[in-house]
């Protein structure tokens, strides 16, 4: 997610103003002489897009204020989304996912929250949040299943470029005492495009550690194999837009065949996110992408439900 490094704040009295400069702009207008049936239709969508940008803004400080409270912690919750071999159906791994239930206003998706938590810095604290969820997940449920199963967390620049990333995620392996090996980080391919040389440090010392990573989103960013070539990643996720059409679009066929050569000659599994119908299912497996997360398969679950289909 990019962000504009413009404050919420600062966006909501933006756009106010330019709402308040078209609302006088309307009534200077249909008070004036002149005024014909096409100016107020003109000046009628100008109120509507006035007020449904009014209303967008309003929602946005809500959210930004909301996510600053004390007590998140106690809103949120993680859901664990199967990664599945589409050649069997069996379960390989999970993401895990935030959902936030934000008291007396329902459940906000993370396409909302994530971004503005992203410009306020309480991306931070959620995603230790998800981590210590993910690593429980292991802990507890780890002999589940084959026993074999991943965990894939996803982890933002600013989160990973904290001074103490390295040490804090290292004390949560050790006291939880799972298996590092089995937690993968996820980073989004736009957010390594633009890392700094603190990020190759980091990240060449937690593969040293035994930690894996998995580019996300991948094709949507703009990294370079130069860039790639310096990274050790062991999973690639095509990202869903490519995905979504690709039983219509021959070109996003094109793509998703090159994005698995990319990823087989450097040795990584590729992951296809977004698989909705087994035309898709057919597709991805014909260019040989084997894994995939999906609403054809499952939909994110509760720790309860991940139990479930793990025993
Ligand atoms: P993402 O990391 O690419 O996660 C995959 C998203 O695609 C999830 O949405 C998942 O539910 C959705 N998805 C997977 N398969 C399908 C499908 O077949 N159909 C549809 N319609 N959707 C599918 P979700 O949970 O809403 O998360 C959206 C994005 O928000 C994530 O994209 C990620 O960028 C961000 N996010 C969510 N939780 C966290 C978190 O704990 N930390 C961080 N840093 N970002 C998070
Ligand atoms: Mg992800
Ligand atoms: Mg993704």
């Amino acid at each position: 997610h990019s962000t504009t490094g413009m404050s919420v704040a600062t966006l909501v009295k933006a756009v106010e103003a330019g709402a308040e400069l078209i609302d006088t702009s309307i009534s200077s207008m249909s008070m004036g002489p002149g005024h014909s049936p096409t100016e107020s239709l003109v000046s009628m969508s100008y109120v509507r897009y006035s007020q449904r940008h009014r209303e967008r803004m309003n929602r946005l400080l809500f959210i930004d204020s909301s996510l600053m409270k004390t007590g998140l912690r106690e809103e949120l919750r993680p859901v664990f989304h199967p990664i599945v071999d589409m050649r069997t159906g069996l379960i390989g791994g999970f993401e895990a996912l935030t959902r936030w239930e934000c008291s007396g206003h329902g459940n906000i998706p993370p396409d909302e929250f994530i971004p503005l938590a992203e410009e306020n810095g309480v991306i931070i604290e959620i995603g230790w949040f998800i981590m210590e969820q993910a690593l429980d997940a292991l802990a507890d449920d780890g002999a589940l299943g084959d026993g074999k199963w991943f965990v894939s967390v996803n982890v933002s620049p600013l989160q990973f470029l904290e001074v103490d990333f390295v040490e804090t995620l290292e004390r949560l392996v050790e006291t939880k005492l799972v298996d590092r090996g089995r937690l993968k980080i996820e980073i989004t391919e736009s957010a390594i495009s633009s890392m700094e040389e603190t990020f190759w440090k980091t990240s060449r010392l937690l593969l040293e550690r035994g930690f894996r990573f998995a580019i996300d989103d991948f094709g949507t960013g703009q990294s370079s194999l130069s860039r790639l070539s310096g990274f050790n990643f062991d999973t690639i996720k095509i990202d869903r837009s490519f995905v979504t059409d690709i039983a219509s679009s021959e070109r996003n066929v094109k793509l998703v065949r090159s994005i698995m050569g990319l990823s087989s000659s450097l040795g990584s599994i590729a992951i296809a996110e977004g698989i909705e119908t087994v035309e898709q299912r057919d597709i991805l497996l014909a260019e040989g992408c084997l894994s995939a997360q999906g609403y054809l398969y499952y939909k994110p679950l509760s720790i309860e439900a991940m139990r479930t289909v793990l025993s």
